[in-house]
């Protein structure tokens, strides 16, 4: 299972994300386009900014809200195609983040 911090597996995570997306929609090989590099290194500086760190809720819930308008509708879009299609391919990492959601849940209670 993945050892690191939180924000290790949301970088991870998100980069998975974008590269599938990538490839699939902007048939890409192995170096994303301009458009979704500018998307990931975005991403992964909101994630620095993180006021929750490692505390912090699973991306679909928090990361979001962060963004400004323009790329959250971007990261929106990535989600939408790749979580349920990364869902076939990759189920532990998908797995993982629906459980913490879970926990994450229970916990505010
Ligand atoms: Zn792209």
């Amino acid at each position: 299972m993945f050892s690191g911090t939180r924000i290790e597996f949301e970088k991870r995570t998100v980069t998975k994300m974008i590269g599938f997306y990538c490839k699939k929609l902007h048939h890409s090989k192995g170096v994303l386009c301009a458009e979704c590099a500018a998307l990931l290194e975005y991403s992964h500086k909101r994630l620095d900014k993180c006021v929750y760190q490692n505390d912090k809720p699973t991306c679909s819930k928090c990361t979001i809200h962060c963004y400004k308008p323009d790329r959250r509708q971007q990261i929106r879009d990535v989600m939408r195609y790749s979580q349920p299609r990364m869902l076939l391919r990759r189920p532990d990492l998908v797995i993982l983040h629906t459980i913490e959601g879970l926990f994450n849940k229970k916990k505010k209670r």
